[in-house]
C-alpha cells in the first residue's frame, strides 16, 4: 500500500458510514495484525524473528524450473513455479497462520478463531496455535466436514477443536439453521460464526486465512524469495501468476514483483487465475460489501460476486469466496493486474498434465494457475516468442483426490454463471468510488 498511488479505500461501518481505524479492528483482531491492516505508509514490516525461527522448517520454499512442462507443451517459453506445497501441511496458508499466531500470542491472547472452507487454512492455523500455544476453535463449512474428513483429522491431530458450520454453538449459526435445517453451510455463514465467538470469549480474537491486507502482507515472504531466486536463475519473469480466491497467494507470489512495476516502470504483466463459476474479478463490481455472510463485518470495498453469492459445482474449496481482498480490487481498477477465468474441466485438465510432467499432484486451486501459465506458454509458442512465465503453485492436492476421482470418472462439469445470477446478488450494494 505504501508504493500504492491511488490507496485502497478504506472499510466502512456499516450503520455511521464512517471510515473504519486501526483502533475499531481492535476487539476482534491482535492490535498489531489491526495495525498492519491499515499501515499505508511502511513499504517494509520486519518479520519477528520468532516467526523466521518457524519459517525455516520449510522455507526458503524451492523455485522450480518446469522443465518437464515446458517439454510437453513444446514451448519455447520458460516456466517457472514457486512451490508453496512443500509446507508442512501442504499450503501456502502456513506463511500468515504462524504471523498471525505470534501476534496473538505476542499480546498475551489464550485463544483464537477461525473458519475454513476446504480445510486448508484450518490446518494451517492448528499447526501454528499449537507452536505458540493458543487454544483454536475451527468452524469449518459442514459440506466440506463431511466430505473431506481427513482435513478435519489434520486439523484435530494438530489439537484443534472443528465445529461443522452452521452450528447451534452462536446465535448466526442457530439464525441460519431454523430458516434452513439442511444448510450445508457457506465460508460467509463460517466466518459470522467464527467473529461471534471470538467476540463472546475472554482473551479471545478471530483470524482469517485471506482477503485482508494483512494476510497478503505476510504472504510477500514468497514473491520476495522469488524475486531473489529468479535473479539467480538468471531471469526475469514477463507474467507473474496466481490462481485466486482472496487473493493471498496471489498478492504473494506478485507484489514484490508489482513493485518493480510501480516503483520502476518495469514491464510485466500479473494475472489472477480465478474459477470461470466465481468471477469476482472478471465479472463482479467494485462495491462495498460484506466479508460474510450475516453482515458482522465492516464494508469493504472489493470486487464482489454479493456476499450471498454461493458458487455451484466447485472442487477448488480455497476459490469460493464472493470477493476480492480492497488492495487487489484498487489495483485491478487501476489496470495494474489483470485477471482470467477458467473452466473446471480446463484446470483438471492442466492440473493432469501438470503431475505427469512435474511429478506433484497440485491443488485444484493451484490448478487454476497452472492452467493459465499453459495458457501463456500456448500463446508464446503461436507468437514463436520466448516468454518467462512463473505461477504459484499454492499446494498439493494429496488431500483432494476425491476431485480427481471424480474427474477421472467423467462426473464434473464446467458451470456457467448466467449475467442475471451475478446482478441478482449485487442488488442493494453500493458502488465504491
Ligand atoms: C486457500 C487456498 C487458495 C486460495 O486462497 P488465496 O487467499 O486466494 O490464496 C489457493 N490455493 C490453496 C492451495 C489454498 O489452500
Amino acid at each position: 500500500m505504501a508504493d500504492m498511488k491511488n490507496k485502497p479505500q478504506p472499510p466502512i461501518h456499516p450503520g455511521t458510514k464512517e471510515p473504519i481505524t486501526a483502533k475499531d479492528f481492535y476487539p476482534l483482531f491482535a492490535e498489531k495484525l489491526a495495525d498492519q491492516e491499515m499501515n499505508q505508509t511502511d513499504p517494509w514490516i520486519e518479520i519477528p524473528e520468532e516467526v523466521r525461527d518457524l519459517y525455516k522448517i520449510y522455507r526458503p520454499t524451492p523455485l522450480v524450473r518446469a522443465y518437464g512442462l515446458e517439454k510437453a507443451l513444446d514451448t519455447p517459453a520458460h516456466i517457472y513455479f514457486k512451490n508453496e506445497s512443500v509446507s508442512p501441511v501442504g499450503s501456502h496458508k502456513l506463511n500468515s497462520a504462524i504471523a498471525q499466531a505470534y501476534y496473538c500470542k505476542e499480546q498475551g491472547l489464550t485463544n483464537i478463531t477461525t473458519e475454513t472452507g476446504a480445510g486448508q487454512w484450518g490446518a494451517a492455523l492448528s499447526y501454528a496455535a499449537k507452536a505458540f500455544g493458543l487454544e483454536l476453535a475451527v468452524y469449518m463449512v459442514k459440506i466440506s466436514y463431511h466430505q473431506k474428513p481427513y482435513r478435519r483429522s489434520i486439523m484435530q491431530t494438530f489439537g484443534a477443536q472443528v465445529i461443522a458450520s452452521p452450528s447451534m454453538s452462536t446465535k448466526a449459526g442457530r439464525q441460519i439453521l431454523t430458516e434452513n435445517p439442511n444448510y450445508q453451510g457457506s465460508l460467509g455463514t463460517a466466518i459470522s460464526e467464527a467473529v461471534e465467538l471470538a467476540l463472546q470469549t475472554p482473551n479471545c480474537k478471530y483470524t482469517l486465512g485471506s482477503v485482508l491486507n494483512h494476510v497478503m502482507l505476510h504472504q510477500t515472504v514468497i514473491g520476495l524469495e522469488a524475486e531473489k531466486q529468479m535473479e539467480m536463475a538468471g531471469e526475469y519473469p514477463d507474467v507473474v501468476i496466481g490462481c485466486f480466491g482472496g487473493g493471498s497467494n496471489f498478492s504473494g507470489i506478485s507484489f514484490p514483483f508489482l513493485r518493480h512495476k510501480l516503483n520502476e516502470g518495469k514491464d510485466i504483466r500479473i494475472v489472477a487465475a480465478e474459477p470461470a463459476c466465481c468471477p469476482k474479478l472478471t465479472r463482479g463490481q467494485l462495491m462495498y460489501d460484506f466479508g460474510d455472510e450475516a453482515g458482522y463485518t465492516p464494508l469493504i470495498p472489493m470486487y464482489t460476486l454479493g456476499h450471498s453469492f454461493a458458487p455451484a459445482h466447485i472442487h477448488a474449496g480455497g476459490l469460493r469466496y464472493h470477493g476480492a481482498g480492497s488492495i487487489v480490487s484498487q489495483l485491478r481498477k487501476d489496470g495494474f493486474v489483470e485477471a482470467v477465468d477458467i473452466e473446471q474441466l480446463d484446470t483438471f485438465e492442466a492440473a493432469t498434465l501438470f503431475a505427469q510432467a512435474e511429478g506433484i499432484i497440485p491443488a485444484p486451486e493451484s490448478s487454476h494457475a497452472i492452467a493459465a501459465a499453459i495458457n501463456e506458454a500456448n500463446q508464446a509458442k503461436l507468437e514463436g516468442k520466448q516468454r518467462t512465465i512463473l505461477f504459484n503453485l499454492s499446494g498439493h492436492g494429496l488431500i483432494d483426490m476425491t476431485a480427481y476421482d471424480q474427474y477421472i470418472a467423467g462426473d464434473l462439469t464446467n458451470y456457467q454463471l448466467s449475467d442475471e445470477e451475478i446482478a441478482k446478488n449485487l442488488e442493494g450494494l453500493s458502488k465504491v468510488n
